[in-house]
């Protein structure tokens, strides 16, 4: 389903402690707010808008650095004018078009929890992914007795909510309090709008004390497992003007024979990525017996690996690819295969590696007979 997002990435965070605003902190690595941005661009969102200070454009593309596919919009003084921001930053989005408001102090959001609130959207004009109450709860001061509070039909919310734009801007415009909304769906509840409860996810858990950010490292840890996968492929030389490689097409004396475009580097590299989620080779996938893929363009194999990878909460670490050939020579196209590759797998630059080495004469490479590519690859996954 198509949907947009926008996440709140705009407080100050001070429960958090000393130090830069939380959204910017480090989680198992990497900045809180990439977490989420990552998770909804993985998950298909069209379009995605993050609501930050504006004194904080630093902060956020450094957290940001090399991720396309979103946009920023000036936080407000408020998280309800922030969220209203963000919604006017989408108004090139249908206005029906559903949107999920995420806060970017919940980074664990998986690819599971955003189709299940999208999906509880199509009965509802709100969805709140939410916890039952687990914990007997207690009401009173700290030294004065306590009284004991049902946990009937209590639920824990969470984030992201999701609600077709143009019902929560409505919503927004009539809102008149009491006192601020600390979430989005109590502004549709108060304006009539039904809201009802998807599955919660215990990993979605708010980030607010300095505890809650040394258990989340601890989770970050335990949650994902790092994958290796390589792959090899060698083509034929024969009679031809141009040669595709790494998605790259080169003028030569000869071009690579194959059912498809024959592109060695891009098909090792499909096969590394299907190896490291064990989803068998480009064959199974892609038949050469099936004529749809006759002079197919590559990339195409690739991208749909790269989907598998992100249809499993995956997200593809690094790539490196070897060309083996004496002839053409790699290097002076090297730099333009790497900004191919980075584009059609969506990675910052830096994680994008082709290599070129002969066999100095020896073997088919070396006869000029073929060229020959391997790739190796990291995934990381769920556990
Ligand atoms: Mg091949």
């Amino acid at each position: 389903m198509s949907f947009s997002g926008i996440i709140v990435a705009g407080g100050s965070g001070s429960r958090a402690g000393p130090g830069p605003a939380k959204q910017w902190r480090p989680v198992a690595g990497k900045p809180m707010l990439r977490w989420s941005v990552e998770a909804l661009l993985n998950a298909g969102a069209k379009a995605l808008v993050v609501v930050a200070d504006p004194e904080a454009r630093n902060e956020l593309a450094a957290a940001l650095a090399g991720l396309g596919g979103w946009s920023f919009a000036p936080g407000g003084a408020t998280r309800a004018l922030s969220v209203q921001s963000g919604l006017a930053a989408l108004a090139d989005q249908p206005t029906d078009q559903p949107v999920l408001v995420h806060d970017a102090a919940r980074p664990f959001l998986t690819a599971a929890t955003v189709a299940s609130v999208l999906s509880a959207l199509a009965d509802a004009e709100g969805v709140v992914p939410a916890l039952p109450v687990a914990d007997t709860l207690k009401r009173g001061e700290a030294n004065a007795p306590l009284t004991t509070t049902s946990r009937d039909n209590l639920w824990r919310a969470q984030t992201p909510q999701a609600f077709r734009r143009d019902r929560l801007l409505a919503a927004y415009a009539a809102w008149n309090g009491p006192g601020e909304p600390t979430d989005d769906a109590q502004v549709v509840e108060a304006n009539g709008g039904r809201v009802v409860i998807a599955p919660g996810d215990p990993l979605l858990m708010k980030l607010t004390f300095p505890e809650d950010f040394a258990m989340a490292e601890r989770l970050a840890g335990a949650a994902r497992v790092t994958r290796i996968g390589q792959g090899f492929d060698a083509h034929r030389w024969g009679p031809g003007e141009t040669v595709w490689l790494c998605g790259v097409a080169i003028a030569h004396d000869e071009t690579l024979i194959g059912h498809s475009d024959a592109d060695a580097g891009l098909h090792a590299l499909t096969d590394a990525i299907l190896g490291a989620i064990g989803e068998g080779d480009i064959g199974d996938h892609f038949p050469p017996t099936d004529p749809q893929w006759k002079g197919a363009s590559s990339d195409r194999f690739l991208k749909h690996a790269v989907d598998l990878v992100r249809a499993r909460g995956g997200v593809l670490i690094n790539v490196d690819v070897t060309l083996i050939c004496e002839r053409p020579k790699i290097k002076p196209h090297r730099q333009a295969m790497r900004e191919r590759l980075a584009a059609i797998l969506d990675l910052p630059l830096d994680r994008v590696s082709v290599k070129a080495t002969t066999t100095e004469g020896m073997g088919f490479p070396g006869r000029g007979e073929g060229l020959a590519a391997q790739a190796v690859v990291a995934v990381e996954t769920p556990a």
